[in-house]
């Protein structure tokens, strides 16, 4: 584009001043020329003697030249002092085409100067007895000319260095901005998750590197509490796994154990294996809810599940004189699998049982309302201290570790209840009752996708 401008801006007006002198260079010559013509004309001959007197007043200024020949070329009249021509003959090209009774008009720029020539028959009668040859030399327009050239091109090629340089400074600022940029993302992608882009300014690139660092965020807080979570199911997995070298071992070691000891050890490694698949069995389900998509799910009424739960749940809740209460209106129902229900339900009234007292009460109540299913599993026994509430949801957290562990609680029942919860878009939240206890309350929708109103 530069290069266009540049050769337009020094081509363009030097070719329409050049054309504008022309103009005005042939203009004064056919008028001078006119002249001289009128002069001579009534003459039937020309001779040296008769041109003379007819041009002696006649004005040849605006020429550099003026010559009046014969019709065989041979000059009667020459303005010109040094290197006058009369008597001899010139055959100047527009002198001869014009004894051949035309008119002639030549003009050239060339070396510094304007040349310009016109030539035209002298008549008498229709019969051509001579020539007038008008020539004009110019440097002083062409100087202007030539000034005029020589500046635009000072301006122009001060533009051209002008835009090279500006464009250098902005694209060696928006290459460092660049590369701060990329070197951040290489940063990040080598591991380093604390490392973030900072750019000044309030372009573009700023906003990439905010959003690039938002990104940045989750991916720290995702990555961190994935560490979190190996190091605590780790944890996790190796306390039995401690217990139940610590109980071979000790069966080993001692020989002269006594079968009932014995078997009261085997039976405590049993305990704790079945512990250890537990907490796998959790794992895998939450590692599941974590990386796949829900599976489609239609409309499930919840009542049966909730019939189904309770009959599991009753001789566990009888074993702790803990009073079992259903309640299940009818039109509950939400859109998810029956397993997913169940795990919700199972969970939910399980910890109610476990953590209560004998003569408490767990009470379960399945209900619709307005575009969705809300079940409560309330219970009076030991309670959720209030800013606990929401703790408990995560993994592995549990309020009374020893008490969970002696309950056979894995820390995961309430976290794989949340996610399968807002894995149907619902929702889940813990509150105290008064009096001691704590009510679950989860939101279910019952509208299958796209079947919501307008
Ligand atoms: P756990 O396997 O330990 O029961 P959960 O994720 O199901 O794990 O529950 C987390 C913790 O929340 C439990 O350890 C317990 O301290 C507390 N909790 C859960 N439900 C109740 C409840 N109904 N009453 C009192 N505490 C509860």
């Amino acid at each position: 584009m530069l290069l266009v401008v540049m050769v337009l801006m020094n081509t363009y007006p030097l070719i329409v001043s050049e054309d504008l002198v022309f103009q005005a260079k042939r203009n004064a010559l056919l008028s001078s020329a006119a002249a001289l013509n009128t002069a001579v004309s009534g003459l039937d001959a020309l001779t040296e003697e008769n041109v003379g007197a007819a041009l002696a007043g006649v004005d040849v200024a605006g020429v550099s030249r003026a010559i009046v020949s014969d019709p065989y070329g041979k000059v009667l009249y020459d303005t010109r002092e040094a290197g006058n021509a009369a008597g001899r003959y010139v055959f100047y090209n527009e002198l001869v085409e014009a004894l051949r009774g035309n008119f002639a008009l030549y003009s050239v720029y060339k070396e510094g100067a304007f040349h310009s020539s016109a030539a035209q028959p002298v008549l008498y009668r229709n019969q051509i007895i001579g020539g007038i040859y008008v020539y004009e030399y110019d440097t002083q327009q062409a100087s202007l000319l030539e000034n005029l050239s020589s500046t635009l091109l000072s301006i122009s090629i001060g533009i051209a260095v002008l835009v090279v340089m500006l464009s250098m400074i902005f694209s060696r600022q928006l290459t460092r901005r660049l590369a701060s940029l990329q070197a951040a993302m290489r940063g990040v992608r080598e591991g380093a998750y604390n490392r973030r882009a900072v750019l000044s300014g309030h372009d573009e690139f700023t906003q990439i590197a905010g959003e690039f660092n938002d990104l940045v965020d989750r991916l720290q807080e995702t990555e961190s509490a994935r560490r979190q979570f190996v190091s605590d199911a780790s944890h996790e997995l190796k306390t039995p796994l401690a217990a139940i070298r610590l109980l071979t071992d000790s069966i080993l070691q001692n020989e002269n154990m006594d079968s009932a000891t014995a078997m009261e050890f085997v039976s405590d490694i049993g305990q704790e294996a079945e512990r250890l698949s537990r907490i796998t069995e959790d794992l895998l389900r939450l590692t599941r809810l974590d990386s796949g998509v829900a599976e489609t799910a239609g409309l499930t009424e919840i009542g049966p599940v909730l019939e189904r739960v309770v009959r599991m749940l009753r001789p566990v809740a009888e074993e702790k004189g803990v009073e079992l209460l259903v309640v299940s209106i009818t039109g509950a129902a939400a859109v998810a699998t029956a397993g997913e229900l169940h795990q919700i339900i199972y969970n939910l009234a399980e910890n109610a049982i476990k953590y209560n007292r004998p003569g408490g009460y767990v009470r379960v109540r399945a209900e619709p309302a307005e575009e969705t299913a809300v079940i409560t599993v309330e219970d009076n026994g030991i309670g959720i201290p209030p800013e606990e509430l929401t703790n408990v949801f995560k993994r592995f957290y549990r309020v009374d570790k020893a008490r969970s562990r002696a309950a056979g609680g894995t820390g995961l029942g309430l976290s794989i209840v949340n996610d399968t919860v807002s894995r149907r878009g619902g929702a889940i939240r813990a509150e105290g009752v008064s009096g001691g206890g704590t009510r679950f309350i989860v939101t279910l929708p019952s509208l299958e996708r796209g079947e919501e109103e307008p």
